[in-house]
């Protein structure tokens, strides 16, 4: 799909808007007609990049799916060109991070993926991971509640 035959919203006031038009400057990286990447100007690790759609909404679920599958391909590319492909015990890890709403640290309220190089335990991405005990009936309950949901 073409640019232009996309449909385009924008909004005058965002960060990442301003950006995409070239209003404000970027360190930027791979560009589709649905996408733009470029490097994260306070990174976590070196490589910290953004990718985020040529359209602006908030949250994930706020953009057309054909701006989601034009991300995860370029995603794929930088991972590449960074280096973090390679397959072994010692080689650099990454994360994909897309965060939704300010309790799960979102800042900038148009949609972006931070791909970040995880080389050591210091530097990139830190998770926290509350995870609780296996409770099979809880989960059964809820598998349930949400099937239904997805059937309606
Ligand atoms: P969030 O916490 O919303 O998921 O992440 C926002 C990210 O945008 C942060 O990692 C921050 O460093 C980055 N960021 C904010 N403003 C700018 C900017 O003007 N240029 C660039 N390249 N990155 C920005
Ligand atoms: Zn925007």
């Amino acid at each position: 799909m073409s640019a232009a035959a996309a449909t385009v919203a924008h909004d005058a006031s965002c960060i990442f808007c301003k950006i995409i038009k070239g209003e404000i400057p970027s360190f930027k990286l791979i560009e589709t007609p649905l996408t733009y990447s470029f490097l994260d100007i306070e990174p976590t690790s070196k490589g910290h990049v953004l990718i985020i759609p040529k359209y602006h909404g908030a949250k994930l679920h706020n953009l057309p799916d054909e701006y989601l599958a034009d991300i995860l391909p370029v995603t794929k590319k930088l991972v590449k060109a960074l280096n973090l492909e390679i397959d072994s015990p010692e080689g650099t890890g990454y994360n994909v991070l897309q965060n939704n709403g300010r309790i799960a640290h979102q800042v900038v309220d148009h949609v972006h993926f931070h791909l970040i190089p995880k080389p050591d335990e210091k530097s990139g991405l830190i998770v926290g991971w509350p995870a609780e005990k296996t409770d099979f009936d809880a989960l059964g309950k809820f598998h349930k509640e949400l099937l239904s949901k997805l059937e309606n």
